[in-house]
C-alpha cells in the first residue's frame, strides 16, 4: 500500500487533542493528509498535536470549538477551508459519557451526551457535506461504540447517541452517495483511554471476559480502521459499520 495515500487532502477530526482522536489525526497525517485538529477546551493539547504533525511534513492547525453548538461547527468547518482550500475528510470523533441508572439519569445528562454525540455529528456534517457536495468528493467516518448496537445498562444515554450517529451514518450515505460521498462508521468495543481508565478494575475484568481476542484494544486500532476509511482503497464502501472490538460483538 502507498504509505501516503492521504497525500494532498485535508482531514479535520473533532476532539482530536486527546485519546483516539488524538492517535487518528497523527495516523492520517502519517499517511499524508493536512490536519485540523479540533478542540473544545484543550488548546495546549492541541497545539503539541500541530507540532507532531508538523514534524512529520504535512500542515496542520488547530480549530477551537464544541461541536454541540451548530454555529461553532460552521465556523471549525470554515476554518478548515479557509487555511487548506477543501476539506476531504471529516472524522467525528468527539464524545463524553455522563454514567448511570436510567432511573436516576438527570435529564441534562440525557440531553448534553445527545447534544455532544449526536447533535454533534449531524452539526458537522450539515456544513462539512456542503463543502464536499460542491468538490463532488468527500469521506465521513463517525465514531460510533458497539454499546449502541448491544444497548449496555448505565448508559442509556451513550448507547442512544451512538444508535444514532449508525442511523445518522445511514441516511447521509444513501443522501451523499451520489455527490461522491462516503459516509460510514466505527463502532469500536473497549479502547484504553482517558475514557476508559476511569473504570473500575471490576468492570475492566468483566469486559476482558467478553472480549475473544482477549485484549482491550488500542486508539491504534480503530486510526487503522478510519484510515482504511479515509482513503480510496475504500471507494466501494458506504453506509457500513465496522466493529473495532476484537469479536465482543458478533
Ligand atoms: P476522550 O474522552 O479521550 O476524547 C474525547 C474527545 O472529545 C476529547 O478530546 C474531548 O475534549 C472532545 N470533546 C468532548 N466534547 C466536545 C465538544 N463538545 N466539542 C468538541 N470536542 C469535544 O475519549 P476517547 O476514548 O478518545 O473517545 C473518542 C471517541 O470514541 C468518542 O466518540 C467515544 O464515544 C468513542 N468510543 C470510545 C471508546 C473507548 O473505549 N475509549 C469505545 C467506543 C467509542
Amino acid at each position: 500500500m502507498n504509505n501516503k495515500i492521504l497525500q494532498g487532502k485535508t482531514a479535520l477530526i473533532t476532539g482530536g487533542s486527546r485519546g483516539i482522536g488524538r492517535v487518528i489525526a497523527l495516523k492520517l497525517a502519517e499517511l499524508g493528509a493536512n490536519i485540523v485538529v479540533n478542540y473544545k477546551s484543550s488548546a495546549n493539547a492541541a497545539e503539541e498535536i500541530v507540532k507532531n504533525v508538523e514534524s512529520k511534513g504535512t500542515k496542520a492547525i488547530a480549530a477551537q470549538g464544541d461541536v454541540s453548538s451548530f454555529t461553532d461547527a460552521e465556523k471549525i468547518i470554515k476554518t478548515a477551508v479557509s487555511e487548506f482550500g477543501a476539506l476531504d475528510i471529516l472524522v467525528n470523533n468527539a464524545g463524553i459519557t455522563a454514567d448511570g441508572l436510567l432511573m436516576r439519569m438527570k435529564e441534562e445528562d440525557f440531553d448534553k451526551v445527545i447534544e455532544v454525540n449526536l447533535k454533534g455529528a449531524f452539526n458537522c456534517i450539515r456544513h462539512a457535506s456542503k463543502v464536499m457536495v460542491k468538490q463532488r468528493s468527500g469521506k465521513i467516518i463517525n465514531i460510533s461504540s458497539v454499546v449502541g448496537i448491544t444497548g449496555n445498562a448505565g448508559q442509556a444515554n451513550y448507547a442512544a447517541a451512538k444508535a444514532g450517529v449508525i442511523g445518522l451514518t445511514k441516511s447521509a450515505a444513501k443522501e451523499l452517495a451520489s455527490r461522491g460521498i462516503n459516509v460510514n462508521a466505527v463502532a469500536p468495543g473497549f479502547i484504553e483511554t482517558d475514557m476508559t481508565d476511569t473504570l473500575s478494575e471490576k468492570v475492566r475484568e468483566g469486559a476482558l471476559g467478553s472480549i475473544p481476542l482477549k485484549r482491550f484494544g488500542k486508539a491504534e486500532d480503530v486510526a487503522e480502521v478510519v484510515a482504511f476509511l479515509s482513503s480510496d482503497n475504500s471507494s466501494y464502501i458506504t453506509g457500513q459499520v465496522i466493529n473495532v472490538d476484537g469479536g465482543m460483538v458478533i
